[in-house]
């Protein structure tokens, strides 16, 4: 029975995800790090096993029965992404590795054709390293520029930056959920904004798709990337969703088996959309487990996961602001911010209170987060962070808030 201020029973989720059941120094475990991967449900797991168990076998090339199965499988979760996210057919999703990888792809493939000397893209300081470094090297192999939106105190984009920027621009690619900060970008508006200058938009959405209800017919977005690993799904697939249109001019990244229409002894043709994209064999397990991931999703409503985030972050919001000598970043809304919350103890290292919340228990994340620019911005070396999931709830957020506690007994601050 769901309580009355629940929106999703959680109870019921915990008992689908074993490992949730471990014990750490004889204390139920407390996880905390969904920003960077998420726990894996006995469903998908069992999807995987029984992958393997009864239909293993390379796809799209045999003719046989376990070809089949395992080709009518994986294309099935093909479809079931597209629906997901609203795309407008399969054929506008290609399996990727992660969202680096995707990120990766459109700065090789898109970008190497459509950017010429002193062209201009604009990224934001919010960015996690993997929509940074592509777009690094890229201007400086075609002596392009690259421009920066800024963040206010708040942890918001400054969006005054994107009127004092040289124009035209070729790019925005900019994330939807800022995975330090947790600030949910506006971004229909960006798009929008994008369009206006004649770019492309281009959103991180590692961040957001696994949290929140996504229509990329509406949002209008370009290409949009996301990781199978933070929603439920296995590690090492991911995906990149770009408008068919674009897919179609664009050129292949990775080139061999799978990907060619014919190939004669100088010239090659490519494969229809989206194996056009898609060399070698992929990562069938993978594509099967996430499509299972995201039936799992849908049958708890994206709405409600996200209304679920957005309740137990006020609450955490309340909760951790009563600690004195804590600095917590980005927005304070819970409106515009995703399950992250960015943390530092005064005069403790971010390292040192995530192993003290571990002996607790409480697995947390401490570092950069692949986030340089944000430390840049607060002028910190690292943050410690907490990240939330459908399967957390208010009483552990009452033993991170105890584990914080005692870090500042240790350390008498
Ligand atoms: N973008 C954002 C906003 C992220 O949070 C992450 C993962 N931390 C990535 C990109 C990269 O994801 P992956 O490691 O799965 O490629």
């Amino acid at each position: 029975m769901l309580k009355e201020y629940e929106v999703i029973d959680v109870k019921k989720i915990k008992n689908d995800f074993p490992i949730l059941n471990r014990k750490i120094n004889g204390k139920q475990i407390v996880y905390l790090d969904n920003a960077a991967t998420t726990q894996k449900p006995l469903q998908v797991i069992k999807v995987i096993e029984n992958y393997y168990m009864n239909f293993n076998a390379n796809v799209h090339r045999g003719v046989y029965t376990l070809a089949e199965e395992a080709t009518m499988e994986y294309e099935e979760s093909r479809k079931r992404v597209a629906k997901f996210i609203n795309a407008r057919s399969y054929e506008e999703i290609i399996f990727v590795r992660n969202s680096t990888e995707a990120l990766n792809l459109i700065a090789y493939a898109w970008g190497r054709k459509n950017i010429n000397e002193n062209d201009r893209i604009l990224i934001t300081q919010m960015e996690h390293h993997s929509n940074i470094v592509p777009w690094q090297i890229l201007v400086k192999e075609k002596k392009a520029k690259l421009d920066y939106i800024g963040l206010t105190e708040d942890g918001l984009l400054n969006q005054e930056d994107f009127y004092k920027i040289d124009k035209p621009l070729k790019v925005f690619s900019f994330t939807h959920v800022s995975n330090t900060l947790g600030t949910i970008n506006p971004v229909s508006k960006l798009v929008k904004m994008a369009h206006e200058t004649g770019a492309l938009a281009i959103i991180d959405g590692a961040q957001s798709v696994p949290h929140m209800p996504i229509n990329v017919k509406e949002i209008d977005c370009d290409f949009m990337v996301f990781s199978g690993h933070k929603m439920l799904g296995p590690m090492g697939i991911g995906v990149l969703y770009a408008k068919k249109e674009i897919l179609e001019e664009m050129d292949p990244f990775l080139t061999g088996g799978e990907m060619i229409k014919e190939v004669d002894f100088y010239e090659s043709t490519w494969n229809e959309l989206p194996w056009k994209y898609e060399a070698g064999t992929p990562n069938v397990e993978g594509g099967i487990g996430l499509g299972e991931a995201i039936k799992y999703l849908e049958n708890i409503g994206m709405d409600r996961i996200r209304e679920h985030e957005k309740k137990l972050v006020k609450e955490a919001l309340e909760i951790l602001s009563e600690i004195k000598g804590l600095q917590i970043y980005g927005p304070r809304e819970p409106e515009i911010k995703g399950g992250v919350i960015a943390f530092n103890v005064e005069g403790v290292h971010a390292h040192d209170v995530a192993s003290i919340l571990d002996q607790e228990a409480v697995e947390i994340r401490a570092g950069h987060h692949c986030a340089k620019l944000v430390m840049k911005k607060y002028n910190v070396p690292a943050m410690a962070r907490a990240s939330f999931y459908l399967y957390n709830d208010s009483e552990e957020i009452q033993r991170l808030k105890e584990a914080i506690l005692l870090v500042k007994k240790i350390f008498n601050v």
